[in-house]
C-alpha cells in the first residue's frame, strides 16, 4: 500500500461530527474530484477507505444516495457517481452555486466561515486530488486540481490556516505542495491524520541525526588529511634539510623533534608531543616542526 492510501486511510477514520463540516468536506472532495459538473458527479480512488467513506459524507451532507458505485473491477480503484438531475442540484445549491451558470468552478468561502469547516474542506480535498510522497524518499505533499480558481482559492484558506504551500502548474493541472517536513506533519495532523503527521516528524529527525553523524565522520576525515599533510610537509622540509646542511648540525631541540617525526610520519602533534623524550609540550613541538619547516624554506 502506497503512503497516500495508508494516510488516506488515517483520515478517513476521522468521524464527522458537524453537519458543516461534511458539507465542507464535500465541498473540498468535490473541487479536487475527477468530474464535477452540472450532469455527473465522479469520484475515482485507489483509497477503499474513502470510498467507504464517501456514500456516507453525502448521506449526512445532503441526505441523498450516490447513483451509480463500482469496485472498479481489475484496476482496484473505486468509482462512485450521481448522475441524476435533482441530486445535482441540490449539491450545487448547498454551495450557492448556479447548476445551469457555473462556468468555472470558484470555491464560495462563505461555506467555509468556521475554522472547523476549512479544515474539512482540505481534508475532503486531499482524499479526493492529494497525495503524500513516504518520507523515507523525500518530503512531499500536494493538491492537485483542474480548476485555477479553485486551486487560488484553496491556496487563500490555507492561508488562513496558518500554512502556505507554494504553487506550479503540471500537465493543464493546479498544484499546490509542500516541500518541508514539518509543514506537511502539521498540515496533515491538522486535517486528522496525527499518526502520519508525527511519522513525517520522526523519519525527519532520524535522518537529520544521521546527518550529523556523518557530518561528524566527514569532519573527522578532513581533520585526518589535515594532519597527514602537515606531517608530510614537515618530513620534506626535514630531508631537505639533511641534505643541505645534516640534520646533526641542527640546534638540539630541533634535532629532537625532526628525528621525532622521522620516526613517527603519520602521528598526530598531540602524540608526537606524548612520544617526545626528554618530554615537550604539545605547543612546544608544534613551534619546533614550524622552525623546521620555515628553514627549509630558506634553503631554496
Ligand atoms: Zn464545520
Amino acid at each position: 500500500m502506497s503512503f497516500s492510501s495508508e494516510v488516506k486511510g488515517e483520515l478517513c477514520k476521522h468521524g464527522v461530527q458537524k453537519h458543516c463540516c461534511a458539507v465542507a468536506e464535500c465541498y473540498g472532495a468535490l473541487m479536487y474530484c475527477n468530474t464535477f459538473r452540472p450532469n455527473e458527479i465522479k469520484f475515482v480512488t485507489a483509497s477503499r477507505e474513502f470510498s467507504a467513506r464517501l456514500p456516507k459524507l453525502f448521506k449526512k451532507a445532503f441526505n441523498l444516495e450516490f447513483d451509480r458505485i463500482s469496485d472498479g473491477g481489475e484496476s482496484g480503484k473505486g468509482i462512485l457517481q450521481i448522475i441524476q438531475r435533482e441530486k445535482l442540484e441540490k449539491i450545487f445549491d448547498a454551495f450557492g452555486a448556479d447548476i445551469d451558470n457555473t462556468p468555472v468552478h470558484h470555491v464560495n468561502l462563505a461555506v467555509l466561515e468556521e475554522t472547523c469547516c476549512k479544515v474539512s474542506f482540505i481534508r475532503g480535498a486531499f482524499l479526493a486530488g492529494g497525495s503524500v510522497t513516504d518520507p523515507e524518499k523525500r518530503y512531499h505533499m500536494e493538491l492537485v486540481t483542474s480548476h485555477y480558481n479553485v486551486s487560488r482559492e484553496t491556496y487563500a484558506l490555507l492561508l488562513e490556516l496558518g500554512f502556505a504551500p507554494k504553487e506550479t502548474v503540471r500537465s493543464g493541472n493546479h498544484v499546490l505542495y509542500f516541500k518541508k517536513a514539518d509543514h506537511i506533519s502539521e498540515l496533515l495532523s491538522t486535517i486528522g491524520a496525527t499518526n502520519a503527521g508525527m511519522g513525517i516528524l520522526n523519519a525527519k529527525i532520524e535522518k537529520s541525526m544521521s546527518n550529523t553523524v556523518n557530518r561528524k565522520l566527514n569532519c573527522d576525515f578532513a581533520n585526518a588529511d589535515k594532519v597527514v599533510a602537515a606531517a608530510q610537509e614537515q618530513m620534506a622540509a626535514i630531508k631537505k634539510i639533511e641534505q643541505a646542511i645534516g640534520i646533526f648540525n641542527l640546534p638540539e631541540p630541533l634535532q629532537q623533534a625532526a628525528f621525532l617525526r622521522i620516526a613517527n610520519p603519520e602521528a598526530s602533534l598531540s602524540d608526537l608531543a606524548l612520544l617526545s623524550d626528554p618530554k615537550v609540550t604539545k605547543s612546544c613541538l608544534n613551534h619546533r616542526l614550524k622552525k623546521l619547516v620555515a628553514y627549509a624554506a630558506t634553503l631554496d
